[in-house]
Formats: C-alpha cells, sequence, structure tokens
C-alpha cells in the first residue's frame, strides 16, 4: 500500500484529517468520513490528487 504521497498519512489507523482513532485501517476510515462530513470532504479532495498515482486503488 503507498498512501504515503502526498499527505502526512503515517499512521493507517488515524484520521490524517481530523486526527482521531479509527477502528480499524482502511474500512475503520470510510466509516469515519461516513460520519464526518469535513473528513470526507478532505478524503475526496485528496483521492483526486493522488489519483492519477493510484488509479482505482481506495475503490473497495
Ligand atoms: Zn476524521
Amino acid at each position: 500500500m503507498s498512501v504515503n504521497t502526498t499527505t502526512t498519512w503515517c499512521d493507517p489507523v488515524t484520521c490524517p484529517f481530523c486526527g482521531d482513532k479509527l477502528a480499524s485501517p482502511g474500512a475503520g476510515f470510510i466509516d469515519h468520513i461516513h460520519d464526518n462530513t469535513d473528513c470526507e470532504r478532505g478524503f475526496d479532495h485528496w483521492r483526486e490528487n493522488i489519483a492519477g498515482d493510484l488509479a482505482g486503488e481506495w475503490s473497495g
């Protein structure tokens, strides 16, 4: 997994946008952004930025 492209995303169980602990890496983060509009927006923006590098990486 190569998510360390443009963001300071070094801890997979911590939300990089608000710093909250996640229940689990990946799936826990998806649940988290569903509950946190600001984080979801941040994630959408981040994903757009790296879309060229990681096409489809986060589609699950
Ligand atoms: Zn968050």
